[in-house]
């Protein structure tokens, strides 16, 4: 290595610690990822089943996550993948209510005939304006709502949708600018697909460059400590040091074992908070309701159903995933057994024909940032009170959705600053 070559530390082998690891080993960094888990992929990592990689959660991808779509495309991945638009519903008392299906979607229970309309009307005005209307950064979700769906809609359909099964938090603590950057992003009403040879050929293929062009990929790294000031960092019980450093692991993990931030820093960035995931993929031999991608459920322990098989139909039976979000820290330390047991009683109230031929599964605790409506105030960015310090991921993407999209352009962004940084530092010294 050239004395004058920087070296980077990287923290965490997800798709913005391998977008950034590998954007700087082609501006002529010297890289290192260290990754605790024994493989890299993080949120978007996948396990076997009968021969076929699946991701852990549901992972689609729709037609404007340009980033995502140009590494699958690059990784080969994406032959084959059939674009759609999919079909939702919503489901209350072991009934479903399609959504396009207006006769079914007027017949659900828990709302007026007016509170339906307030939410349809809502629905195809966010589809057909082109632009976020402007929102103050401290502006919450339920005064926003109220003012364009009305407080009936708001109450019941929003906040199942949004309060009780996304971060069980009132709306009225929810960022309205994140809210409705989600619905202006049109995520539901775009296109959708699944690659047929998944996920892992992108993180394999990622992987295999960054080996290639000299980067270090250290898995199962313990770190101990991290002295932000001296540039030293302890893993896996030897010391190493580094010019640059890239966090791109939740925060809350990150200041557990670093020194050196300034207090009020800290005092800061410990106010974000993450909302846990837990979830089950599984195989059945039909499917759970035809037809049908994405089914929220409301007032239920399992918030989310995502019938995969809609998008990608290559396994043996039909995959599907069902996650509660909301509230889930209560099942996180519950064994594998109990969940099991407690989301297929709850599926089963919704379709109790199936048959399930295997079930996996997966527990997160730093699933997605909560964007409440302080998020901006204290939320890290890019760049941090030290120099050559640096944050992405998405904790840094607010307020965008938080997909593998985000994650990757967040991995380029830190990148290019820094290759910027170090050009400025040299013109400049
Ligand atoms: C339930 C669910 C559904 C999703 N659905 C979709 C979807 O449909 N479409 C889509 O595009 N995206 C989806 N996503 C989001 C997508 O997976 C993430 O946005 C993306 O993978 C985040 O990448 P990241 O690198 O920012 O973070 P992460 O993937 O979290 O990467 C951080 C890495 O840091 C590692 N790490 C943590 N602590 C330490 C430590 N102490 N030392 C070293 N390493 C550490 C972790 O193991 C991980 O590998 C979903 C995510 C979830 C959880």
């Amino acid at each position: 290595m050239n004395k004058s070559t920087k070296n980077v530390m990287v923290l965490g082998g997800g798709l913005a610690g391998l977008s950034c690891a590998e954007k700087l080993l082609d501006a002529g960094f010297a890289v290192t990822i260290l990754e605790k888990d024994n493989h890299l992929g993080g949120l978007a990592a996948s396990f076997e089943v009968e021969g076929e990689w699946i991701p852990k959660f549901y992972h689609h991808i729709v037609r404007s996550n340009k980033y995502t779509i140009a590494a699958l495309t690059r990784f080969g991945v994406m032959t084959g993948a059939k674009w759609q638009r999919v079909r939702m519903s919503l489901g209350v008392n072991g009934k479903l209510y399609e959504l396009r299906k207006l006769w079914e979607f007027f017949r659900m229970p828990g709302s007026s005939v007016w509170a339906k309309l307030r939410f349809a009307a809502f629905g195809a005005y966010t589809i057909l304006k082109p632009t976020v209307p402007k929102i103050s950064a401290q502006e919450n979700a339920q005064d926003w709502l109220y003012k364009y769906c009305g407080k009936e809609a708001t109450d019941y359909f929003w906040w199942n949708l949004y309060g009780r099964n996304k971060f069980n938090i009132p709306l009225s603590q929810i960022s309205a600018s994140q809210f409705s950057q989600r619905l202006w992003e049109k995520e539901g009403y775009d296109y959708f697909t699944f690659p047929p040879k998944g996920l892992q050929p992108m993180i394999e293929g990622f992987s295999r460059e960054i080996q290639k062009k000299g980067g270090v990929i250290v898995l199962s790294a313990r770190l101990s400590a991290l002295d932000l000031a001296a540039k030293t960092l302890i893993y896996n019980g030897k010391k190493d040091t580094f010019d640059i450093l890239v966090n791109t692991i939740p925060v809350p993990e990150l200041i557990k074992f670093s020194h050196g931030f300034p207090d009020e820093y800290v005092t800061s960035i410990r106010k974000l908070r993450y909302c846990p995931a837990v979830g089950l993929c599984f195989a059945t031999e039909d499917w759970l309701k035809e037809g049908v991608y994405w089914i929220n459920l409301f007032g239920e322990r399992v918030q989310v159903v995502m019938q995969h098989s809609v998008l990608c139909d290559k396994y043996k039976g039909k995959v599907t995933w069902c996650i509660r979000y909301g509230g889930s820290e209560e099942d996180i330390g519950l064994s594998d057994e109990q969940i099991i047991r407690e989301y297929t009683a709850c599926l089963k109230k919704y379709f109790p024909n199936a048959k399930f031929l295997w079930i996996k599964v997966f527990k997160e605790k730093y699933a997605e940032p909560v964007y409440d409506k302080d998020y901006v105030s204290y939320a890290p960015s890019y760049r941090t009170p030290l120099a050559w310090i640096y944050h992405a991921g998405i904790q840094v993407t607010f307020p965008k959705i938080r997909n593998q999209n985000v994650a990757l352009e967040s991995g380029y962004k830190v990148a290019e600053m820094i290759v910027q940084d170090a050009h400025e530092c040299t013109n400049n010294p």
